[in-house]
């Protein structure tokens, strides 16, 4: 089982991937193409960078005021093994911390998986599943298209049947070097184009790479 988690980037706050406040940990490496993915710089595998899973565990439990733990990427359900290990060593000291992710694969799909990825499954209280498909771009809650549904897996999130569901929005950072980066599912097609041309004609960029890429 391995211990190291080849991460794309890291966020210790964010209020738009999930309920409340959540740490986000986006894996490097997705097998799959989506057409209109906003985040091209995940897919390769040979991309990221390597931590191990004990000192993303730290970092989480060091964040202080969050609510859970958001997995996206890239793929997570192509880094199984690791992030159960990531998850168990985070709710050895918070055993309610709540945990969501994303995934490319559809649910029955991930029920049909390897042991490490119905392990993952079994760990989760909401996923969101499905690829992105850019003819079904839509302004949903914490996801970009229809096709995509919010899984409850468990019974922490009961305050999600009456959740409106409509975008929650991006969030922008302005990062101390004078790049910006940003989380979030954006509510239009196309948004990330749009940005970064907005952004360029002001002269500022968008960080690519280790911290700051978004999904
Ligand atoms: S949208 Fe998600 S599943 Fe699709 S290519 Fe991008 S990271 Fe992979």
């Amino acid at each position: 089982m391995s211990d190291v988690i080849s991460v794309a980037r890291t966020l210790d706050r964010c209020g738009v991937l999930g309920p409340g406040i959540r740490a986000v940990l986006w894996v490097q490496g997705c097998p799959l193409r989506c057409g209109g993915c906003v985040a091209a710089e995940t897919l390769p595998f040979e991309g990221g960078t390597a931590h191990g899973v004990r000192e993303l565990a730290e970092w989480i439990t060091g964040v202080g005021g969050i609510d859970g733990l958001t997995l996206s990427g890239g793929e997570p359900f192509s880094q199984a093994a690791a992030l159960v290990r990531l998850v168990d060593l985070v709710r050895e000291g918070r055993p309610g911390f709540s945990v969501m992710a994303y995934s490319g694969f559809r649910l029955e799909a991930l029920r049909r998986g390897d042991d490490d990825q119905r392990a993952l499954l079994e760990r989760l209280d909401l996923l969101v599943d499905g690829p992105y498909v850019a003819a079904r771009h839509a302004s949903l809650l914490w996801r970009g298209s229809a096709n995509q549904r919010i899984v409850a897996l468990s019974g922490r999130h009961p305050e999600l049947a009456d959740a409106t569901d409509s975008s929650a929005g991006i969030e922008i950072t302005a990062e101390p070097d004078g790049s910006m980066s940003w989380a979030g599912v954006p509510p239009a097609a196309g948004f990330r184009e749009h940005f970064e041309e907005r952004l360029a004609a002001r002269g500022f960029s968008l960080r690519h790479g280790d911290d700051d890429t978004a999904a």
